[in-house]
């Protein structure tokens, strides 16, 4: 927290965080993404408007939001959760976006039914699985990860990260309370080790004969897979990606969008929805989809060729909106449950 602070602090003053400069557009971001820098570049270089990115936590973020008020520096809020962008909503804290150009940029399915945030790219929280032991028909859905066959095999970060509460939210709002309760029960009892490291690690282990089994972002791989370390290929290429939840009457794999919303109180929203367009752009999706390894959200634009190799899948369809709605619920099963 401190170091957040002290970040924007130096920020603020480097880009003098002023409101109504017109050649600028002033970011709060959660991303964590090297492509993040190339876009915004990018962008300034055909428009010659300056992007100022400030970054911490998407929670201290709206926090920052809601007590700014009509003096915050920020146009656009941006974070990996749609969760988090629900709960912005909900704080008061963003205005709709309404551009036909933005709009039609953007695959439907992924889109805010409220029109309050805009997609860019989207992730599948699926699993990877050992080439050396395990076989691609022993896995099926989620809900089966909670079968004793997993005991002792199976990897996952902890419960703390936004990754985790939104597939835990998702399996909430589709199975219940109880149904959810049991599958958290028993994948605790199925874990290789307790939760640590992030979803990179989950796949070095695997390699590294700690477990066999792991739930990770797709994008991990793409990065493993194309990494400069030769350590982090050779755990890419230890493990084949699968898609959980496929079958015919199955709701598919859960995913989770990165989006921007608008601040209520934006000074440069001309500038901010000439951003929008940019990154929801044919070019600027394909640097997304070539340089993170996250799904493009224009359907006009195809996944890198190494995501492409993985194969089509198809997607949970729940509002995601719903992953912000049950996060308190997702939180209290993994204390209720012990997972760590
Ligand atoms: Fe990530």
């Amino acid at each position: 927290m401190r170091y957040y602070i002290i970040v924007f602090f130096a920020l603020c003053s480097f880009i003098s965080c002023q409101k109504n400069n017109s050649n600028e557009v002033n970011i709060y971001s959660q991303r964590h993404y090297e492509v993040d820098r190339i876009q915004y570049e990018n962008f300034q270089k055909k428009t010659g408007i300056k992007v100022n990115v400030i970054k911490a936590s998407a929670d201290e973020l709206l926090e920052r939001l809601k007590n700014e008020g009509n003096n915050t520096p920020a146009d656009l809020f941006v974070t990996v959760d749609a969760g988090k962008l629900q709960k912005g909503v909900e704080m008061g804290v963003f205005q709709k976006i309404d551009n036909n150009v933005i709009n039609s940029n953007v695959s439907y399915d992924l889109k805010d039914p409220n029109g309050y945030w805009i997609p860019i790219t989207y992730r599948a929280r699926l699993l990877v699985y050992s080439n050396d032991r395990v076989s691609e028909s022993d896995l099926s859905t989620y809900e089966d990860l909670a079968n004793k066959k997993w005991k002792g095999r199976l990897l996952v970060r902890s419960s703390s990260n936004a990754y985790n509460q939104a597939l835990m939210s998702s399996l909430y709002a589709n199975l219940g309370k109880e149904a959810v309760t049991d599958w958290s029960t028993n994948i605790v009892t199925n874990f290789a080790r307790d939760p640590k490291g992030n979803d990179r690690d989950q796949v070095k282990a695997i390699a590294a004969g700690q477990g066999d089994v792991a739930i990770v972002n797709s994008y991990y791989i793409g990065l493993l897979l194309s990494s400069k370390k030769q350590s982090e290929v050779d755990a890419g290429k230890s493990v084949s990606v699968f898609f959980p939840n496929q079958g015919n009457n199955e709701r598919g794999t859960h995913i989770n969008i990165s989006g921007f919303a608008m601040t209520k109180n934006a000074s440069n929203k001309e500038n901010a929805i000439k951003l929008l367009k940019y990154l929801t752009s044919v070019e600027a999706q394909n640097t997304y989809a070539n340089n993170s390894y996250e799904y493009p959200a224009n359907p006009n634009v195809l996944p890198s060729n190494i995501v492409q190799s993985w194969g089509d899948f198809k997607r949970d369809t729940l509002d995601l909106n719903t992953l912000g709605i049950y996060r308190n619920d997702a939180i209290k099963v993994f204390d209720q449950t012990g997972w760590k």
